[in-house]
């Protein structure tokens, strides 16, 4: 009995914690379990990313609703857990900067989707360069974004105290412990972990992260899809820099396609400031060293050449982006230059020393392109959330009611209670909120 589970969530990230705490009030009486390989959740992106709650003016609300809902939302409702819980966070806004002339068109269309997205007048503003330099004398540029609804926190501590509250309601948290093999026996999933012990569950959710396609691939589902790796590196600056700017920084992406590209300049919560990340291809969802890329190697190369990243990995846009990323991996300088373009004052020999980086796992379809949203794919006893990408972080309470919501009115898992009070939101509250 006591490896027997109603469900299992496979993940100990912002995600899977973040699904366990709403579960955990909804679902009194039953057997829920979370499994992490690491010694502690948000070991892995969740807690290795900028922490920045980001105000959804990025996102074109008609084709990213569900993320731009709730980045909106996020905000708000982790403002109220730190309080609750006397957690880490800061509104300290960010200023998204048009480095030159036909960036400021692109600022316009920020405006006009973060307004869309539920933004405010006094939340969001455009500004000429005269105007910023009033404010920011140290930042060079064309025009401003300045988005005041945005915020600083630790996601780390976020997703540990989650875990402590779903503790509380009587989740278990199998920590250390690595889900090697899945597979159906007399309608339960018979899960493998640590490469001998065997538990079961009759639903199973994977919020895996970045080895959230191979545990799909695993129950045979989504075998259209691959995903390719890329560790966004930082660079910590000198105390001297500290009060350089009021905000963080993020200047226009000079591609689009690939908006995780142009490092920031980023004030964290503890008002330290960082430069970074890049974007640099690697061969493993946890290749943060070349031992984990070199033995990683061969087996993605081979499991790419076989699917639609073939066609990805031979785009010439894309070698020409993979080729400057490592390149800024390889040299500080290529890097903290792209920086500079909008902080000047900044001196490459005066940063030494390299920040913790975070690698972003996006999905290719077979097409070979890359999948802009995040997948949520239904299988047999079991739900899959592929893709969970930037802001995540941000967006992962009222996206995880929003999944919970899914598979109860699919049928695929019914909740004890439909309108429990989780901590400080009632949960028919969070979902109303999201469908307006
Ligand atoms: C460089 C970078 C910067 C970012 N900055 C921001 C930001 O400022 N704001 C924001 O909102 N978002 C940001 N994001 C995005 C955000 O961090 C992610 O969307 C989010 O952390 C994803 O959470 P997750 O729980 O899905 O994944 P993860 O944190 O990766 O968690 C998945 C967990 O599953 C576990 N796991 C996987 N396979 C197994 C297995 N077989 N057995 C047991 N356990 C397993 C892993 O160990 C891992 O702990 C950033 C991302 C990156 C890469």
């Amino acid at each position: 009995m006591k490896d027997n589970f109603d469900i299992i969530i496979i993940g100990g990230g912002i995600l899977g914690t973040s699904l366990s705490y709403f579960l955990s009030f909804l679902n009194k009486s039953k057997k829920i379990a979370v499994i992490e390989q690491e010694h502690n959740v948000a070991h892995h992106t969740s807690g290795r990313n900028t922490g920045k709650i980001h105000a959804p003016y990025l996102y074109n609300p008609e084709k990213k609703k569900l993320f731009a809902n709730a980045a909106f939302h996020g905000y708000e409702m982790w403002e109220e857990y730190s309080k609750l819980r006397n957690l880490p966070f800061k509104k300290d806004g960010v200023i998204e900067v048009a480095l030159e002339e036909n960036g400021i068109k692109v600022l316009e269309k920020y405006l006009k989707w973060g307004k869309q997205n539920g933004l405010r007048e006094k939340d969001i503003e455009l500004m000429d360069k005269t105007e910023l330099r009033k404010i920011e004398p140290e930042i060079k540029c064309e025009a401003a974004l300045y988005v005041h609804r945005d915020g600083s926190t630790d996601y780390a501590t976020l997703t540990k105290s989650l875990m402590t509250d779903s503790k509380e309601n009587g989740i278990d948290f199998l920590l250390d412990t690595k889900v090697t093999k899945i597979e159906k026996v007399n309608n339960k999933w018979e899960i493998t972990i640590n490469g001998n012990h065997k538990i079961f569950t009759n639903f199973l959710i994977n919020a895996a992260g970045g080895q959230a396609i191979d545990i799909a691939h695993n129950m045979k589902i989504a075998k259209n899809l691959t995903d390719v790796h890329f560790r966004g590196e930082y660079w910590k600056t000198p105390k001297k820099y500290h009060g350089l700017t009021k905000t963080s920084v993020y200047s226009v992406p000079e591609f689009p396609d690939y908006p995780f590209l142009d490092p920031h300049w980023i004030i964290r919560v503890d008002g330290s400031c960082e430069i970074g990340p890049n974007a640099v291809p690697v061969f493993s969802p946890y290749g943060y060293n070349n031992s984990e890329n070199i033995r990683k190697f061969l087996p993605k190369i081979i499991e790419m050449l076989g699917s639609g990243a073939r066609k990805a990995i031979f785009d010439k846009q894309f070698q020409e982006l993979a080729f400057s990323e490592i390149q800024s991996s390889m040299s500080k300088s290529v890097m903290i230059e792209r920086v500079k373009k909008f902080l000047p004052k900044i001196n490459v020999n005066e940063i030494t020393q390299k920040g913790t980086a975070g690698i972003r796992s996006s999905v290719i379809n077979e097409k070979g392109k890359f999948v802009p949203d995040v997948i949520l794919l239904e299988g047999d006893a079991s739900f899959h959330i592929l893709n969970y990408n930037s802001p995540g972080a941000t967006g992962a309470l009222p996206f995880s009611v929003h999944v919970i919501n899914q598979l109860h009115k699919t049928g695929l898992f019914e909740n004890e209670d439909t309108d429990a009070q989780c901590g400080p939101w009632k949960f028919n509250d969070i979902i109303q909120k999201l469908e307006e």
